[in-house]
């Protein structure tokens, strides 16, 4: 999609969207660098966000193709503890509550490392993951995960329904959001989900984006950002209906959506008719709740570079944890740079050693905080923030503080 031709909501087609926020053009959240002269060639593209009047799906404008997005895609979700036990806890429910055992089937679209998928094997549950990173679906396919290395949509889904994959459990996990084929991507877990089925699908929560400033969420891989109004009218163009829905606090605030087929037996639970007429009266489908956005962001800039360039007056050391996407955002929408940051400090051993995207400072191990003791780590992973202040407890022992960006500034 250019960006100078006629933008087309993803969700209905229509023309008249408006516009939420404008970052400009931002590098790609998650490609990170080999090296300094590989900074040169480093592409950007143009980062809006804009609402659909007609559907209430907020969006961004700019598709760019999966090739540049995924082609070294460094995420593993088993190194965030509190993923890993997050799915633990919901596969403990479903396995009671589905009853399920060595006769029915999973199927998690991008199953990443497996981080999911493993709870279910160990309760002796048949799985199958699909994952479109080679190098991630490897991982999976390693311990054991059977992982299909696909971009999942209506055809892949049509053939491994010709195979015979019929799903009692779908999972997908933080991926609607980064789909381009918003509506195949639908349709296929309509293909492969068994008649009495369900399909769970989790998603950060537009809601929660806005009232928290998480603006950091929005980068060139999330295309879509989902109210619970907007989602139900998705999944019905495709014969779903929403069975229930919770809020999750997980990645700065998420929904959990359970779906079945339209003509499924199962009912629809009393927090689906609660949250959507709580949406309504939010005002979630009109323009106005997010017509503020772009002035709480601005002012959220404010207190966070005022406070660092007072710390950089002082003569403090800053350092950064999480090279994130989130990251990414905020760093660069918010110009902060080598000038202030000396490091970012990342567990993941497949990112360190790298340079982040458009800002170019430098990855290392954890374990910098420690030899390195800055006064100040700004946390650019603030959705796992009691897991990182858990860890890095030597760090803050030693008289280390963080900074906690988002949803308001506070050092601790
Ligand atoms: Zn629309």
């Amino acid at each position: 999609m250019s960006i100078t031709g006629l933008f087309h909501c993803r969700g209905c087609g229509g023309v008249d969207t408006r516009s939420v926020l404008d970052l400009g053009a931002m590098p790609l959240a998650n490609r990170l660098l080999d090296d300094i002269e590989s900074a040169a060639n480093e592409p950007r593209f143009p980062l809006q966000l804009v609402f659909c009047p007609t559907c209430a799906l907020v969006q961004i404008v700019e598709t760019v193709p999966p090739k540049d997005l995924f082609y070294d895609y460094p995420y593993f979700s088993s190194f965030a503890d509190t993923m890993v036990e997050h799915a633990r806890v919901l596969v403990e429910r479903l396995v009671t509550q589905e009853r399920l055992g060595a006769r029915q089937l999973v199927v998690e679209l991008a199953s990443n490392d497996g981080y999911l998928l493993q709870h279910y094997q160990r309760r002796g549950v048949p799985v199958l993951g699909v994952d479109p990173a080679a190098n991630v679906a490897a991982v999976a396919q390693a311990r054991g995960v059977p992982t299909r290395c696909a971009f999942f949509d209506a055809a892949v889904a049509r053939e491994m329904a010709a195979e015979g994959v019929r799903a009692d459990v779908m999972h997908a996990n933080n991926v609607l959001a980064h789909v381009a084929d918003l509506h195949g991507f639908v349709e296929g877990i309509h293909l492969l989900l068994a008649p009495e089925g369900i399909a769970v699908v989790e998603a950060p929560y537009v809601r929660d984006m806005i009232d928290g400033r998480e603006f950091d969420t929005i980068y060139h891989e999330h295309l879509c950002y989902f109210s619970l109004l907007a989602l139900q009218r998705l999944f019905a163009q495709h014969g779903l209906a929403v069975h229930d829905v919770e809020r999750l606090a997980i990645h700065g605030g998420s929904l959990r959506v359970t779906l079945m087929h339209a003509d499924s037996h199962r009912g629809v639970q009393p927090a689906v008719t609660a949250l959507l007429a709580e949406e309504r009266a939010a005002g979630l489908d009109r323009f106005e709740y997010f017509g503020r956005f772009a002035e709480a962001v601005a002012a959220l800039r404010t207190e966070l570079t005022t406070l660092l360039a007072r710390l950089k007056v002082e003569g403090k050391h800053i350092a950064a944890y999480g090279a994130s996407a989130k990251g990414a955002t905020l760093l660069n929408a918010f110009g902060i740079g080598r000038e202030t940051i000396d490091f970012v400090a990342d567990r993941s051993d497949v990112k360190q050693g790298k340079l982040t995207p458009g800002t170019h400072l430098p990855i290392v191990a954890p374990e910098a905080l420690v030899e390195r003791q800055p006064d100040y780590v700004l946390l650019l992973t603030w959705n796992f923030a009691d897991e990182i202040l858990r860890q890095q407890s030597a760090y803050r022992e030693r008289g280390g503080k963080f900074i906690v960006p988002i949803p308001d500034v506070r050092v601790v």
